[in-house]
């Protein structure tokens, strides 16, 4: 792997999967007719998404796949978002906001079919979320939230402090109950999918940096790689992860900064944690807490501005202890001590959207880049956006004007 990741730490998922699959490097040059770039949650999604649509693909992951944000990712699929309905309705308009939220919950059972048919168990579970009021200020907005989620026909559900202290150890002022979330472990899920796409004809290069995009006459592209072959392909789709700026970064500006987590050593006894709920807050930076398959919880927050991971382990402690502590506020009776910890950079647009869809003045190149707490279920948007663009079929995919590159609040 290389020597400078985006996070730093000492990471859980990686060591859940053993004998994971490796995959050759760009020894000589080749075509296709996609060429996706980057080999994480988002392009391997994409890839297997055109590779099972019978599709001719190849993929060049300048690491390994799955060795990025989507390591540090804690797996949450959620069909709510960072941006609230609410707002995103004050941002869009009623039925743009509501269309982009019913494709989140769509999305989110297309990646429970996916991991059912996956070779290999990636710890899918259909979970629900507790999103609380982090103060009693925030109950108005709670509740404004709650109507309009189920004004959309999602699946809510509002509880009370009563309800809340009824099956928490905690008290909160009130909270929105989601339906119809879901649990993964990301890694072995990428490891998975990419196994299959394989199967399915993907071609996979790993240790394959693309370093240079040159257009040729007849508009054709050809992607240099760092050890001087190339791939030509007819469309290209770049799923880069937070490094937009190091090929074509002119028009995508996301806000970085980075992220902590923490997880704990299995607990013994979980009943008092209600369903295995999710747990987050409307709070901005927001805590959020999961548990796993070995009873381990997950608990992660405290968004700091600077975009560059602490590599300093003593920092890093210090971080992962503040964590802990807000877990066992919440959990009094657990006994909590940190087994792995890290930090990674993070990524938000500006308009709290992510960036999918082709390139306005580059044509047949399209992005897959998954801003937000919700990257895996954008990812899912995006293979099925960029298959249709390249099927020449999304004329009818309502999600174009909300997450395309020519959308309206990109250019305000
Ligand atoms: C701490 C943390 C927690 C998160 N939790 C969640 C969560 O619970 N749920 C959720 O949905 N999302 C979560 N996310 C967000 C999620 O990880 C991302 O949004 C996204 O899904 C990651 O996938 P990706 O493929 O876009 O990026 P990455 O995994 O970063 O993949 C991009 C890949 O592109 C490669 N690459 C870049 N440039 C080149 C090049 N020039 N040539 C070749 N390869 C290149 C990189 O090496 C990398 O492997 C979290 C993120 C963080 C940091």
């Amino acid at each position: 792997m290389s020597e400078i990741h985006r996070h730093s730490g000492h990471m859980y998922w990686p060591a859940t999967m053993e004998g994971r699959s490796a995959f050759p490097s760009l020894t000589s040059n080749e075509a296709a007719k996609v060429a996706v770039i980057g080999g994480g949650m988002s392009g391997i999604t994409c890839a297997w998404e055109l590779a099972s649509a019978g599709i001719d693909v190849i993929l060049a992951e300048r690491d390994e796949v799955a060795s990025e944000s989507t390591s540090s990712n804690t797996g949450l699929l959620q069909y709510c978002n960072d941006i609230m309905l609410s707002d995103l309705i004050g941002q869009l308009g009623k039925r743009r906001a509501e269309t982009f939220y019913k494709a989140c919950a769509k999305a989110v059972d297309k990646l429970e079919k996916i991991a059912a048919e996956l070779p290999g168990d990636c710890d899918f579970a259909r979970r629900s979320s507790l999103y609380y009021a982090s103060s009693e200020q925030d109950l108005p907005k709670l509740r404004q939230e709650y109507e309009a989620l189920a004004a959309c026909g999602l699946n809510a559900a509002y509880w009370t402090a009563d309800d809340i202290a009824a099956r928490f150890p905690f008290r909160k002022a009130g909270a929105i109950v989601t339906g119809g979330d879901a649990e993964v472990n990301p890694f072995r899920f990428v490891h998975l999918l990419a196994r299959q796409s394989v199967e399915r004809g993907l071609r996979i290069r790993e240790k394959t940096d693309i370093v240079k995009h040159e257009t040729l006459p007849g508009g054709a592209h050809r992607l240099h790689a760092d050890n001087g072959r190339y791939i030509d392909a007819e469309h290209v789709v770049y799923a880069i992860g937070y490094e937009p700026e190091s090929l074509r970064g002119k028009l995508i500006k996301p806000d970085l900064g980075r992220t902590f987590v923490a997880v704990t050593e299995p607990v013994s006894d979980l009943s008092r944690w209600h369903g295995r709920f999710f747990l987050w807050e409307t709070a901005r930076p927001y805590l959020y807490l999961r548990t796993t398959k070995e009873n381990r919880i997950i608990v992660g927050g405290l968004d700091e501005k600077d975009s560059n991971p602490i590599r300093g382990k003593k920092a890093l402690r210090g971080h992962s202890e503040r964590l802990l502590a807000q877990a066992q506020a919440l959990f009094p009776e657990l006994p909590l001590s940190i087994a792995y910890e890290w930090n990674a950079t993070f990524g938000e647009s500006e308009d709290n959207l992510p960036f999918i869809g082709e390139d306005p003045e580059w044509p047949r190149v399209y992005y897959s880049l998954g801003y937000g707490g919700n990257g895996t279920v954008y990812s899912v948007l995006g293979a099925e956006l960029i298959r249709e663009l390249i099927e020449g079929t999304a004329d009818d995919n309502p999600l174009e004007p909300i997450i395309g590159l020519s959308r309206a609040t990109l250019r305000q």
